[in-house]
């Protein structure tokens, strides 16, 4: 039996399990959008429904797209979300649209990095850090 993963919609944030070997043309169950493994972009609504819902940690990257060191963060965070497919879930929020938690949570600069589990923010990073750097940071977190 295969295994099944994690993955948050791109298209509407919720969360859907996916059987590993059928990831190619995956689709979500709720809006249909195509699925994929890398970091998904959410609003401040599908935020908290991934918060409340995710059984594995979620990393949260606030960024802009006058940011200098968040296009350079972005790479390193695909390659963080390939190696940790279904054992972590990296979204991306647009600090220019979506405020409401960046404010809650104080983000002063960006790119700042949370890392939540079980809805509870467990560790915070700022600035720009490349893919080895970003694993030493959530490897004591998940499994
Ligand atoms: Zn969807």
């Amino acid at each position: 039996m295969s295994q099944r993963i994690h993955l948050a919609c791109p298209g509407c944030a919720r969360l859907n399990r996916v059987p590993e070997d059928k990831l190619d043309g995956a689709t979500c169950g709720a809006c249909k959008a195509p699925l994929k493994a890398g970091p998904v972009h959410v609003d401040d609504a599908g935020l908290d429904r991934l918060l409340r819902s995710s059984p594995v940690p979620v990393l949260i990257d606030f960024y802009a797209d006058w940011c200098g060191p968040c296009r350079m963060l972005a790479p390193h965070l695909e390659t963080l979300a390939a190696a940790h497919r279904g054992e972590l879930i990296i979204v991306k929020v647009d600090t220019e649209r979506h405020q409401r938690h960046a404010s809650q949570l104080g983000v002063q600069g960006i790119p700042a990095l949370y890392l939540a589990k079980n809805g509870q923010i467990v560790d915070q990073a700022a600035g720009f850090r490349p893919a080895p750097a970003l694993e030493q940071w959530v490897r004591p977190h998940l499994g």
